[in-house]
């Protein structure tokens, strides 16, 4: 893990890439998270983005309300943070929508963000983490079992 997020007080990122952990640096110090998952070796599923160091988990336990707000924010500035993906409360934002998810983890404790090989454009930061596009999602619930989609979570 790079000495910036350990100086930030980030446990758990490990040896992702630098615009990973600029981001991981950025969520940790906006939305107060110190346990940020990274690279990882195993504990995923085949082809996870932890593998090459291109994904964090943000851990937000029971906090749903801040896994919203943390969603919200990393998808108002996705391409900024050259985010690929985010899974948030068993749906998947991808290409500029939510979709169900069906994977293994409901990820109802942490926000999963998967990043793209190249950096994001770096333009000034966005600030949605309020309002409404991850809740209005509440009626994908009714979907499951209709579309099924497996990424690296
Ligand atoms: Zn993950």
């Amino acid at each position: 893990m790079g000495s910036a997020a350990v100086a930030a007080g980030i446990k758990g990122l490990g040896d992702v890439a630098p615009h990973v952990e600029s981001a991981a640096i950025e969520i940790s110090k906006r939305f107060d998270v110190t346990n940020i998952g990274g690279r990882a070796s195993k504990g995923h599923i085949n082809g996870s983005d932890h593998y090459t160091g291109h994904a964090i988990d943000v851990m937000v336990y029971s906090d749903k309300a801040k896994g919203e707000a943390v969603a919200q924010y990393a998808i108002a500035n996705a391409t900024r943070l050259g985010i690929k993906y985010v899974i948030w409360y068993r749906r998947i934002w991808e290409k500029g929508k939510w979709t169900a998810y069906f994977g293994t983890s409901p990820h109802t404790d942490h926000v999963h963000l998967s990043f793209n090989n190249q950096p994001g454009t770096g333009t000034a930061p966005v600030d949605n983490a309020t309002g409404g596009s991850v809740s209005d999602l509440t009626t994908l619930d009714g979907c499951l079992g209709v579309v099924y989609k497996f990424f690296g979570d």
